[in-house]
């Protein structure tokens, strides 16, 4: 039988169109001029390739990927490759973009890209799998490059996939060129303190809300939906600073404790467990969708995009939400939540910690040398600190809410930077 591809998600917001939503409002408030709004509203390039890889039957299967460049005006372009069988070009134009806007605002020296390929990782060996990152790999030869384009894990790929990248990369250069990714293990130039990254910026970001709305973290309630590498760090660094984490959930269900949940015991149980939740007891099962709306202060999406929408946005209970997923958020749903009071501390501010360590870890690649992970939590606890201080004062100035505060400071820094490179 002939393998058919999932047809992409439809009945959902188109994810380019509702980051371009809030990229008008904040340009407009900033008053962009019309040149460099149009040089940003379309990514700089979009590639699709056709990878054919023969799988374990013998088989051949032709996969389809995209790497999108969004922009290289602030330097390398920089972004995760996401292996899921939904993946579409709208999405990874989006989060190309988001990219571009995530670097720009925690201030780091990259634009902004994403790829992605149409397939289930978790079908797959891992054999089809190394075999289908080689060839995309292979496809993109061109494009890569530690000072053009830098990929990086993002959901369904990890060190593993990234190792095999560089490998791949390095092998049509002719030398071992370390920079080219990011994420990778750490014996082959991976930074430490890359994999927990990102859910340590969330935490960082909840934190600094918390502090600013007057709320003791101590005294707070949390649910986290989504407990892969950046919620399952999230919710363990967030309950060591005294957070009750109440509900969790993944892909194979949401569970809930009014005592709290033991979140060592329960990332211990998924890690044992094929990287699921599935059966674990420490806690019991709710319906998935009731997480969003539970009685918590503090939620942090960490999983999809497009899961607070309008259809449930009014039953949010939330004073903070803190986005750990790249736009989690619908574009309609973002005027309700801000009648509601709620603060947001958004996507291209929150999990940016991620991108700021695969920064660190070329860093350290183009040195040659390798930081403690002290040196990396400093570093990045300060930026994201920073980044955090700089979006907060921008939504006092222009009084508009945190995200658009975050898209106002990068676009802000991506239009100077124009100003001052001229070129068109
Ligand atoms: N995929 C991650 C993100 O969406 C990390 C990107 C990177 O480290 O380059 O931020």
């Amino acid at each position: 039988m002939l393998y058919k591809e999932p047809a992409p998600i439809k009945d959902r917001e188109n994810p380019f169109e509702s980051m371009m939503s809030r990229f008008n409002i904040a340009a407009e408030v900033l008053g962009l001029d019309e040149e460099t709004y149009n040089v940003l509203k379309s990514p700089a390039r979009q590639v699709i390739v056709n990878v054919p890889v023969t799988m374990d039957d013998g088989k051949v299967r032709v996969f389809e990927g995209y790497r999108v460049v969004h922009s290289t005006i602030l330097g390398p372009s920089k972004g995760g490759i996401r292996y899921a069988p939904d993946v579409f070009l709208d999405e990874v134009k989006a989060l190309a973009a988001w990219m571009t806007w995530k670097c720009a605002v925690v201030d780091i020296p990259y634009g902004g890209a994403k790829g992605g390929i149409i397939c289930d990782p978790y079908s797959m060996s891992a054999g089809e799998i190394e075999r289908l990152t080689r060839a995309y790999t292979s496809s993109l030869v061109d494009i890569f490059g530690p000072d053009r384009d830098i990929p990086a894990p993002d959901m369904g790929t990890g060190p593993r996939e990234m190792a095999w990248l560089m490998d791949e990369y390095s092998k049509t250069k002719g030398s071992t060129e370390h920079g080219v990714v990011t994420g990778k293990p750490l014996v082959l130039g991976g930074s430490l303190g890359r994999v927990e990254a990102t859910g340590r910026g969330v935490m960082v970001s909840a934190m600094a809300a918390m502090e600013k709305l007057g709320m003791d973290p101590a005294k707070s309630t949390a649910a986290v939906q989504g407990f892969g590498n950046v919620g399952s760090w999230a919710a363990k660094l967030m309950a060591e600073r005294g957070v009750k984490i109440l509900g969790v959930s993944d892909v194979s269900g949401a569970y809930w404790n009014d005592n709290g949940i033991d979140i060592e015991e329960a990332i211990e149980y998924k890690n044992g467990n094929n990287g699921r939740l599935e059966g674990y007891k420490g806690a019991e099962q709710i319906d998935p969708a009731e997480l969003l709306t539970s009685k918590v202060d503090v939620l942090v999406p960490a999983a999809v995009e497009d899961v607070i929408t309008i259809h449930n946005v009014d039953k949010i209970q939330a004073r903070l939400i803190v986005e750990g997923a790249n736009g989690p958020t619908s574009y309609k749903a973002d005027n309700i939540i801000n009648e509601k009071g709620i603060m947001v501390v958004p996507d291209i501010l929150a999990n940016s910690g991620g991108v700021t360590v695969s920064y660190f870890e070329w860093v350290q690649n183009r040195m040659g040398f390798k930081w403690t992970l002290d040196r990396v939590n400093e570093r990045a606890e300060r930026i994201m600190n920073e980044s955090f201080e700089r979006v907060y004062a921008a939504s006092q100035k222009y009084n508009v809410p945190m995200r658009i505060a975050a898209y106002i400071v990068a676009i802000d820094k991506v239009a100077m930077t124009y100003k001052y490179r001229g070129g068109f």
